[in-house]
């Protein structure tokens, strides 16, 4: 009967998830879809705990280690939740490749641990038959180990790069290397399978395995992290799935699955969006190269524009687009941003934000920094929408956005972002850029908008500048 309930548990699991990640797609249903699939795995993983059986010499067993397994789902549950109400907005993909790296380390350490048990049954010297029994489990353990340890190993690099402890390290012939690092592993893994009963080979592969993680992300420029990140998770996806094959576990493989594919459905986007193959991202070291190619062709000067007369052009505008990038997270500058839409919005300014799907530093990034100053997602436009809203548009504020309206993005075939598509700001009637100077953004190049005649330049940092922008609106 608790077989039943579990099964159960875990259907209740597996339907869940997919409800959840279907409503982690729009911004006014994600974080109740965040919560359902939570409550969904707490379901399957309670269920697990008191529900699962096994049976050894005919009497069945419970889970037990209660302690051990509660201790540890509190300390993990505590870390958790201090980290994620700790974190800066600028600093989740640093914590989304934390967490994604211990996915990969507990996909690799299942494989251990589930290999000793397979080895004990083995004994020393098993019989033809009982190798053959063996063959496919230690196959779907030696993938949960390789794929594992290269997502833990990568992501533990991606996230020493995020946060700047690692530097991007390559050397002539690196590549070369790293596949011969990879046949290795691969090569030892298909000896293994054949040769069970040879057990220490499993921490050759491990090696290997850390080794090929860490030298396939050292080489990557540390910009293009969200991308690996995201790549590396579904890498863990499809251990956890490894895993749950194992377990014969309906959930985990559900689980794993849906997180393998996300993870590579986001990688496509995300290099879509920008416009570059993977293969790029992986071993093109873009902004490094970038910066040697700035601003190669751009002449003249850019003007400045006074706050008193930002704030008259915009009260006195019909309709203001706000163009939010990475430059508004930084300064942590949604708060004051959306005081400013509702004063203008207040003065019978038409208020609108046009989002850019790589703005920012991670995917959806401008998306959940408005949302959590409560901007309506109402008035957040997609990139076509708001290219269609341009030209109606009489002022539009960029605020710490460079990359995602820089021109050449259409006009420049040598520019290292040409075929990203942006957002067509010149199309308006004025263009306002809030930045601290005029050095580049995340590509490393010139952006020739800021020397258009109808751009001025409003420097400073983003809260401060919204700050007075406010006060110089409201006592107009
Ligand atoms: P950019 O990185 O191009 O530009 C950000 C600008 O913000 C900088 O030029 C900087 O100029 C300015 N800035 C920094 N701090 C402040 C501050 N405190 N106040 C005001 N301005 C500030 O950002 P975009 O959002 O335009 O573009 C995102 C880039 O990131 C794209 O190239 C995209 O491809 C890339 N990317 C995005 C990912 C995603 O998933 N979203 C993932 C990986 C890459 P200054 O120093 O002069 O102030």
């Amino acid at each position: 009967m608790s077989q039943h309930i579990l099964t159960i548990c875990y259907l209740i699991g597996s339907i869940t998830f997919i409800i959840g990640l279907k409503m982690l797609s729009n911004p006014a249903s994600a974080r109740k879809g965040n919560l359902i699939a939570a409550a969904g795995m707490s379901i399957a993983i309670l269920g697990t705990i008191f529900l699962f059986t096994y049976d050894e010499n005919g009497t069945v067993h419970h889970l037990g280690n209660y302690i051990w397994i509660f201790a540890a789902l509190l300390i993990g549950s505590i870390i958790g939740t201090l980290s994620a109400k700790k974190v800066q907005m600028t600093a989740m993909p640093e914590m989304v490749s934390l967490f994604n790296g211990m996915g990969g380390a507990c996909a690799a350490l299942i494989s251990i641990v589930e290999f000793n048990h397979l080895s004990k049954s083995l004994g020393a010297s098993p019989t033809t038959e009982m190798i053959h029994h063996a063959q496919p489990t230690t196959l779907i353990i030696v993938l949960g180990l390789i794929i594992g340890s290269v997502s833990f190993a990568g992501s533990m690099i991606a996230w020493g790069k995020l946060n700047g402890k690692v530097k991007d390290f390559s050397f002539t012939g690196q590549n070369i290397l790293n596949i011969i690092v990879l046949a290795s592993a691969l090569a030892t893994a298909v000896y293994l399978i054949f040769n069970p009963q040879q057990h220490s080979l499993l921490y050759v592969i491990l090696g290997l395995s850390v080794f090929y993680g860490v030298f396939f992300v050292m080489p990557i420029g540390g910009a293009d992290m969200p991308v690996v990140i995201s790549l590396l998770n579904s890498f863990t996806g499809v251990a956890a799935a490894c895993g749950g094959f194992l377990y014969d576990n309906k959930v985990m493989l559900t689980g794993g699955i849906l997180v393998g594919a996300a993870g590579t459905l986001l990688t496509i986007l995300m290099c879509k969006a920008m416009n570059r193959s993977l293969k790029n991202v992986l071993i093109g070291s873009f902004g490094a190269n970038a910066k040697s190619t700035s601003a190669a062709g751009i002449q003249g000067d850019h003007k400045e524009i006074s706050l008193s007369d930002a704030a008259m052009v915009m009260s006195y505008a019909n309709k203001v687009l706000i163009v939010p990038g990475y430059g508004l997270a930084v300064a942590q500058a949604q708060h004051t941003c959306h005081e400013l839409e509702k004063i203008l919005t207040d003065k019978g300014v038409e208020v609108k934000y046009a989002i850019h799907p790589v703005a920012g530093r991670m995917p959806g990034h401008m998306n959940v920094l408005l949302a959590e100053a409560d901007v309506s997602y109402d008035i957040l436009l997609e990139m076509e929408q708001a290219n269609d809203e341009f030209a109606t548009t009489d002022v539009v504020l960029i605020l710490g956005a460079n990359d995602v309206v820089n021109p050449a993005a259409k006009s420049d075939p040598a520019s290292p972002i040409y075929g990203m598509p942006i957002l067509d700001v010149q199309l308006a009637k004025t263009v306002i850029v809030n930045k601290r100077s005029m050095k580049p953004g995340y590509a490393g190049i010139e952006n020739e908008l800021f020397f258009k005649p109808k751009t001025s330049m409003l420097f400073g940092d983003a809260k401060k500048v919204l700050q007075d922008l406010c006060a110089e609106i409201k006592n107009a």
